[in-house]
């Protein structure tokens, strides 16, 4: 089986949106291309004194909206070519959500599993330094992707601020909460997962309080859902890490105490089953919450949910996608169903510029309410144009973009 690059993919539903809008030749031009791409060297000294490199990158693929914003991921299979199709994700769904931002994307290709806390700290600030000259609160914004949180951030805002002379908290978003971060923004993806996952259900005409979930991968997407799903009467049966998937639970809270003491999914009552056997449950929703490429043209045609809401960034590969579409499955794609993250990265963006914080309360009210209209936007033009819920937010996305291309004209 051949499964197509992220990249290939993402310029295939680019392509698929432009002509589904009916935009022009000079259209597909200024959408297609990634305006701004840093390939960087970055040189670490190991806590045995050796010296490694590693490829770092940042992808800037669009400032027409806005600064450009989107995440750092440390691992070690990224490439520019991914990067750049992340990039473009973030910028469909910034537009999508109606953030006055573009996209973008970076990381290095490291395994950070395999850094002492001072690798990761000397690996992120060098560079943080290597990309220094294209970031800034009001040119291009980071923010936490997989293998790197919080720390990540406090280090790259402390690097930045550094440089400057002056503190400058809005370089970056998902910093802890003493240095200008925002309440709410830890669990904010997991959060926007669960709204999706409740108003999918409404649209299925299936009860939330009672629900099945199997959820891929219990990190900071997946494990925030669980919580935020239990929380509206869902009941979460199965979840995994890399190490496999277990179910038999008796609740979230539970087996994340177990799994913080003894670092493994095995608490009490639990039994194992596999990561194929997960995506295969009989349940009414399957949250794929990990890496790219879970739901192939493989494990796609035995997935037995009704509804599938992607956590992860391109979860479902193209043929994935068709066999779920044939077989009547109701997929939330990740630019609405991951854009919690991003939203709360906004508001504090939002509260750095204005050194005001907000209560939690207000974070809550206002992602729900910038979610439910993304939401029902898909949700009418899947239905007006008949087309799949993917492709409507494609298309919603796309289309902002190429309005504020048009509004703006061409430079010179
Ligand atoms: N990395 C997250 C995403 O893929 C968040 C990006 C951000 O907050 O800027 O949406």
């Amino acid at each position: 089986m051949t499964t197509e690059s992220a990249f290939e993919t993402a310029r295939a539903q680019l392509r698929k949106a432009v002509d589904q809008l009916g935009l022009s030749e000079n259209d597909w031009q200024t959408l297609s291309t990634p305006r701004r791409i840093l390939e960087v060297a970055v040189p670490l000294r190991r806590d045995n004194d050796k010296v490694e490199m590693y490829k770092g990158f940042r992808v800037q693929y669009s400032t027409t909206r806005g600064p450009s914003k989107g995440g750092v991921r440390f691992h070690p299979q990224i490439d520019l070519e991914e990067t750049i199709a992340l990039a473009m994700l973030m910028t469909w769904k910034c537009a999508l959500t109606n953030l006055p931002f573009g996209g973008a994307k970076g990381g290095i290709a490291v395994d950070a599993q395999t850094l002492s806390e001072r690798e990761n700290e000397r690996l992120t600030r060098r560079y943080t330094s290597e990309i220094l000259p294209i970031i800034g609160p009001e040119r291009d914004i980071p923010a936490p992707d997989i293998g790197t949180d919080e720390r990540n951030m406090a280090w790259m805002m402390d690097t930045y601020s550094v440089n400057a002379g002056f503190s400058v908290p809005g370089v970056v978003t998902g910093k802890p909460i003493v240095l200008g971060g925002s309440i709410g923004r830890n669990s904010a993806t997991g959060d926007g997962v669960a709204i999706s996952t409740r108003e999918a259900l409404r649209i299925r005409g299936i009860d939330p309080v009672g629900a099945t979930v199997a959820i891929q991968g219990f990190g900071k997407v997946g494990y925030w859902a669980a919580v935020a799903l239990e929380a509206m009467g869902m009941k979460v049966v199965a979840v995994s890490d890399v190490n496999g998937a277990v179910i038999g639970f008796k609740n979230v809270a539970e087996l994340w105490s177990h799994f913080l003491e003894h670092k493994n999914l095995d608490a009490p009552g639990t039994d194992r089953i596999t990561n194929s056997e997960l995506l295969h449950l009989d349940v009414d929703v399957l949250i794929p919450a990990a890496l790219s490429d879970a739901i192939t043209g493989q494990t796609a045609s035995k997935i037995k949910a009704k509804i599938v809401v992607e956590g992860a960034n391109a979860p479902t590969t193209p043929e994935g996608d068709a066999i779920l579409n044939q077989n009547g499955v109701l997929v939330v794609p990740d630019i609405l169903a991951n854009s919690g993250g991003v939203i709360v990265s906004y508001f504090e963006w939002v509260q750095d510029k204005q050194n005001y914080p907000w209560n939690a309360e207000e974070v809550k009210t206002n992602l729900n309410s910038i979610l439910m209209k993304a939401f029902h936007e898909v949700e009418q033009m899947a239905t007006n144009r008949k087309v799949t819920w993917r492709e409507a937010a494609h298309m919603l996305g796309v289309a902002r973009v190429a309005q504020a291309h048009k509004l703006r004209g061409l430079y010179p």
